[in-house]
Order: structure tokens, then sequence, then C-alpha cells
């Protein structure tokens, strides 16, 4: 399927390696080991996730659940679908409609597609969307979102370019409420070159939605590529400064052999990755199940 198409490069520079280093070694020694962590490394895990699954590695040499290489792929699915999987969240009671989603990222990471494949996904589960384009920065993110409005039956809300984001912001919420919008999601701008009026942007943003309903936003989701690898992470730390995330969404997995990320963002950052980008296309969006990936991973 598409997730495992998606994954195929990720694949190769990570399951095949480490199917290459069980192959090559008869016994589990240091030099194996010295081997695989490179092979982590090199899959974009990161520094501080790979220390953990090695010392988790090494403890299950100790305890004789490790005896061969052989042992190792199931052992690290096991580790690393725990480890995306992480404590069970308490079952939040649904909002009263309309759920806002905030929506951030850099430009460049996929936010404006990723916007019209989420707008897709709901209308497709029978939901009233509302897209608000309160990146009134670019022009050219706006007629993109208008354009994914049409294309998915949603609402949009826009103001000229150059508005104030926060008022699109307060229309859309507005709007949502007496339309009786299931959804709304709210894009914002991405340009990172003027770092701090776009944090506080953000936070004004979020000021004015959470007075017109208390719990808003419900979701607060960066867009991160996946193919920037470690960058990732420091566009989360960047970003989670400012605002407070409640999920990322993993862009371009389809083109990249630095999907070990994933692992990274949980494990570094304690976000959940609650939406993965498989392509371009509208359908090219899937919720993001940890079994399903680890499994996708080594199989
Ligand atoms: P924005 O600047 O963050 O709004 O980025 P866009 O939504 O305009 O996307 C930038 C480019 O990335 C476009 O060419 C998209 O088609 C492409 N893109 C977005 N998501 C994915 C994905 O999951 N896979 C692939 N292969 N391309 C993607």
């Amino acid at each position: 399927d598409k997730l495992k198409a998606g994954l195929e490069k990720t694949r190769k520079s990570f399951t095949e390696k480490i199917e290459q280093l069980i192959v090559g070694y008869a016994t589990i020694d240091d030099e194996f080991l010295d081997d695989l962590e490179a092979v982590l490394l090199s899959a974009d895990v990161g520094v501080p996730t790979t220390a953990k699954l090695m010392a988790e590695i090494r403890k299950g040499i100790k305890s004789k659940e490790i005896n061969s290489p052989d042992d190792l792929t199931p052992f690290l699915q096991t580790k690393i679908s725990a480890m995306l999987i992480g404590e069970p969240e308490p079952a939040a009671a649904p909002p009263e409609p309309p759920t806002v989603m905030l929506i951030v990222g850099v430009n460049g990471v996929g936010k404006t597609t990723t916007i019209g494949k989420l707008a897709n996904y709901y209308r497709e589960a029978g939901k009233k969307v509302l897209i608000a384009a309160a990146d009134t920065f670019r022009a050219a993110a706006i007629d993109q979102l208008e354009i994914w409005g049409k294309r998915t039956g949603s609402d949009i809300i826009k103001h000229d370019e150059g508005s104030d984001p926060a008022a699109v912001a307060f229309d859309a919420v507005q709007a949502a409420k007496a339309r009786k919008a299931d959804i709304v999601i709210i894009d914002t701008a991405g340009r990172l070159h003027t770092k701090s009026n776009l944090m506080e942007e953000l936070k004004k943003i979020n000021r004015v939605i959470a007075r017109e309903i208390p719990a808003a936003p419900h979701e607060t989701l960066l867009v991160l590529d996946a193919t920037t690898g470690q960058n990732a992470i420091n566009q989360a730390k960047l970003f989670g400064d400012a605002v407070k995330l409640s999920g990322v969404v993993l862009t371009k997995l389809d083109g990249t052999a630095k999907g070990g990320v994933i692992i990274a963002i949980k494990n570094e950052l304690g976000l959940p990755v609650k939406w993965v980008g498989v392509g371009e296309g509208i359908n090219d969006l899937r919720p993001f199940v940890a079994s399903e990936f680890a499994a996708a991973l080594f199989t």
C-alpha cells in the first residue's frame, strides 16, 4: 500500500542495512553494536534516540531476550513501536463543534497541501469544513487554499493580502459557529526570517480564538518535512517555544530515507506524529498508526 511504498527509501536505509548486518555477523559483539549504531544514526533516528535504543538492546542482550543477531529485528520492531505509542492519552470528550485546528510550520514544508488533504479527509468523513487563510503574508497561499477549498467543497474565509491574520482567524471562528461547521482549519504564516514577529502573530491568533471558543484551538499541528531530517527537530523546538503543539504532520515521507526522524520526534520532543504525507495527491495523507509504521518499516 501507499504507506509501505512511501517508506521504501527509509526501509532501504534502515531495515535493509540492519538485515545486511545480521547476515554479516554470526554473533553479537562490540563491532556489531557499533555498526548497528551507525545504521540508526544514518536513518536520522537522532543521537538521543539512538542512544536509548542501543541501551535497550544492551539490556535485551543481558536478559537473554536477544541471543543472536537474528533476534534483533523483532526486538527493534517492538521497541520502536512502543517508543512511538508512548503513554496512552486519556480519552477526551469530543468537543462541541466546531473543532478548531491551527496549522503551523515553515514555508515549503507542505502546509497548504496538508490543509487541502485534511479538508478532503474530513469532508469524506461527512464533516462540514471551513478553511481560514490566515497566512496573509503570501498571496499565493491564499490562492492555493481557495483552489483546495473548491476541490474539497469547503468554505473559505480570507481577507486581503497583508491584513491582520488574527482578524481572519476571528472571522473564521465566527463564521464556523454561524454556519454550523464541524471543523475549522486555520492556515498560518511560515516565514522564518522574521521569526519573532511570526511567533507573536501565532500567539495573538491563539488568544483571539480562545476568546471565542474557550477550549480552542483543539489541535495545533506542526507540519514538518521529513526530507529535512534532523532539521525538523529544530523547527519543532522553535515552534514549541511559542505555541502549545498537540502533534505533528510529517510530510514527504515518500521522498526520503530519513523517515527515522518520526522516532526522534516522539522520543526527543514527546510530540505525537498524528498524520503522515506520502505523496502530492489529495488522498496521500494518512492518520499515523505507530504499530502500522513499525510493521511497514520491518516487513
Ligand atoms: P507550504 O509552503 O508549506 O504551504 O508548502 P506546499 O503545500 O505548497 O507544498 C510544497 C511542495 O511539497 C508542493 O510541491 C507539494 O506538492 C509538495 N508536497 C506536500 N506534501 C507532500 C508529500 O507528502 N509528499 C510529496 N512527495 N510532496 C509533498
